[in-house]
């Protein structure tokens, strides 16, 4: 079912959702379900599954030069999904990205999630390689995620990279798109990017999915902004609880966002990573109170491969 019709079906009621990571490649598929077992009894409509692409690494030869070798990490975002389909009977939403894809993988991907059953999909342009300044598109690939929404779109109308192609089967899926409550990293200004955010619905996207936050003024900010600026899609805020210190200095950095000085204070009187993590779980769980109390349609939190301190805080909500 669609991310937008589970929340017209569930009335107003704040539901529970979660986004996993593959496997690290060489790893078993049990990894995923002994993370998603604990967590299934709070019923989520449906789960992410993330997407990673190719990195560069370099190894160093026994003469000394570097060898540069490409690796995916975290391959299986498809068989993930599908395999999450088959034994648990929720929706899997796969992530897809403009990285790494030429217009024509993005269409086979595409052809395949629609003969798997998966109704959803999360898109994405992905960020630039490690060993990159800026994000660079494939030879023919999509440089943003707004006109990757619109490759998916015109394959929900029919329309095929090979306009020859006969009888072209319409596909059906529901576009989620992310946004960010303090903005993206790039983008010169809030309303700048709240400017492309508008564009990508417009593009066919139904739903937003946001950034972590651990401030929720920043969420209802933004949501507020978004909503003057003519965006009537359900924004889902995305939350994470922090687990260890050095998250402190490591999430602004990677995500470009603000801790609050309350979460910082609390969390540097900590002795050792165990009362951070509840400190995180903790803080989340006052974050989701508000959150749900403002009616927000899901809450969708960020796993990062450990699946104890969202249970722990499911248990106390839903
Ligand atoms: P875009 O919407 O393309 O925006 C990128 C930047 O370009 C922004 O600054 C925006 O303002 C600007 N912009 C957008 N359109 C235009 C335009 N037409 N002209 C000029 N500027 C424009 N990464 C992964 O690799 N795998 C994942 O599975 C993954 N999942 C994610 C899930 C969520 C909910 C979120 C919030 C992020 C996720 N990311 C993931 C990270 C994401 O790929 C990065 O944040 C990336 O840098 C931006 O992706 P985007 O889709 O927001 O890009």
């Amino acid at each position: 079912m669609k991310v937008t019709d589970h929340i017209i079906n569930a009335q107003g009621k704040t539901q529970f959702s979660f986004e996993i990571l593959p496997p690290l490649k060489g790893q078993n598929i049990s990894e995923i379900f002994n993370q998603m077992d604990p967590l299934m009894e709070f019923k989520p409509p449906f789960v992410d599954v993330t997407y990673h692409r190719e990195e560069y690494v370099y190894k160093e030869l026994e003469n000394g030069l570097l060898q540069k070798k490409v690796v995916r990490k975290r391959p299986g975002t498809v068989g993930i999904c599908a395999a999450i389909q088959n034994k648990y009977q929720v929706d899997a939403i796969p992530h897809i990205l403009c990285g790494g894809f030429t217009k024509e993988d993005t269409e086979n991907f595409l052809i395949d999630l629609g003969f798997l059953g998966i109704d959803n999909v999360m898109a994405l342009r992905g960020d630039a390689v490690k060993t990159e300044t800026y994000f660079a598109p494939e030879k023919n690939g999509h440089s943003y995620a707004g006109d990757l929404v619109r490759q998916i779109s015109e394959l929900n109308k029919g329309t095929y990279l090979d306009t020859e192609i006969e009888n072209q089967a319409k596909t059906d899926f529901c576009i989620g798109v992310a946004g960010y409550p303090e903005k993206h990293m790039e983008a010169p200004s809030l309303d700048s990017d709240i400017h492309f955010l508008k564009k990508k619905i417009k593009q066919g996207a139904t739903y937003i999915v946001t950034q972590m936050f651990f401030d929720n003024t920043k969420y209802f900010e933004f949501v507020k902004k978004c909503r003057d600026a003519g965006i009537t899609v359900p924004i889902i805020p995305g939350l994470k609880p922090l687990a260890t210190k050095k998250q402190l200095n490591l999430i602004p950095h990677r995500f470009s966002l603000e801790l609050p000085d309350p979460l910082i204070s609390q969390v540097i009187k900590c002795k050792n990573n165990a009362a951070v993590r509840q400190v995180g779980v903790e803080w989340c769980i006052q974050q989701s109170k508000e959150l749900i109390a403002a009616k927000v349609p899901v809450l969708h939190y960020y796993s990062m491969g450990k699946s104890d301190n969202i249970k722990a805080i499911a248990a106390d909500l839903f």
